[in-house]
């Protein structure tokens, strides 16, 4: 079983500076590093990196070779990522001492991506198949609407929020995971609580606290507690969260199986301190998959 991401890729650009820049101000950075991030690539490596495989069907510009990489480095079939003119998506990340940050995002080849080449990839996929998408890319809809008349799961992960983008691909889903503050939003843009949403799988994470599986077909709420962990970076964890989580489901993992792998690896995520992040060095001889999978966002 495969799972298809139709997903962003992001070169995340990281200035380590003494405060966030105020308006007008100009401001010498004291370190840069960069590394392969964004919403799609990170659930692409988590899931890869739980044993499924995963074709990737995102976009890089001219400057993207190196993530497109890094993605095969994790072990994440890049056969359809298209190579666009325009640049890469990527994010501009200030992060002061505090840790506070401010993020410029480009998306770049990420809103760019070629919806006829996504349907060549998907006439590859099976019947059982999975498809995910995020709202970072274009053409959500329209791949999860094709994926769906295909026979596969299609799952979505509402992030970044954005109502409009939400509602279009709601009929199309067998499964949504946003965490409490996405489900909050959704339940006031469309007047209704998350049990009745027209999807029949729901997954609300709490953060620490856990994630909620709601069944709408049966009505029943279910409660998955995350394991206790020190929290020192809780970057993407949900990213983290939910590629477990269709990996787990993709090797043949009931619900309830499926999300305790997923808090699990929720939670090692926010326990862990990011590792510095470097540019990347050229592509390694070996082509296998290395040993560590962490986007940045
Ligand atoms: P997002 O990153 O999308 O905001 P959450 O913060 O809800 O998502 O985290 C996703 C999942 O990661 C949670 O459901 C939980 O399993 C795990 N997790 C997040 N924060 C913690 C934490 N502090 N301790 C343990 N697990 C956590």
């Amino acid at each position: 079983m495969t799972i298809w991401n139709l997903g962003s890729i992001n070169a995340d650009h990281v200035y380590s500076v003494p405060h966030i820049p105020t308006p007008g101000e100009t401001l010498a950075a004291t370190a840069l590093s960069r590394g392969l991030g964004g919403k799609g690539a990170n659930m692409s490596v988590a899931a890869a990196r739980a044993g499924a495989r995963v074709a990737h069907l995102g976009a890089v510009g001219a400057d993207g070779g190196w993530m497109v990489e890094r993605l095969r480095d994790h072990g994440v079939d890049c056969t359809h990522v298209q190579r666009r003119d325009g640049p890469s998506g990527h994010a501009i990340i200030a992060v002061d001492a505090q840790a506070e940050n401010a993020i410029t995002l480009w998306p770049g080849a990420n809103r760019d991506i070629d919806l006829d080449a996504v349907k060549q990839a998907l006439d590859r996929a099976v019947s059982g198949d999975l498809l995910v998408t995020q709202n970072e890319t274009n053409s959500q809809v329209e791949a999860a609407a094709l994926a769906r008349a295909r026979g596969l799961t299609v799952a979505y992960a509402a992030a970044p929020f954005e109502a409009g983008a939400v509602r279009a691909v709601l009929p199309h889903l067998d499964l949504l995971v946003l965490n409490e503050v996405e489900a909050r939003q959704l339940s006031e843009a469309l007047g209704t609580s998350v049990e009745d949403l027209p999807v029949p799988h729901v997954v609300v994470t709490l953060g620490a606290q856990g994630c909620d599986w709601i069944d709408t077909a049966s009505g029943t709420r279910h409660h998955v507690d995350a394991p206790r962990v020190a929290a020192v970076d809780t970057t993407g964890a949900g990213d983290t969260f939910t590629g477990y989580l269709l990996a787990g489901l993709s090797e043949g993992l009931q619900m309830p199986e499926a999300l305790t792998l997923a808090s699990r690896a929720g939670a090692l995520k926010v326990g862990r301190h990011a590792r510095p992040m470097r540019f990347p060095r050229e592509r390694r001889s070996s082509g296998r998959p290395s040993e560590v999978a962490r986007g940045t966002n």
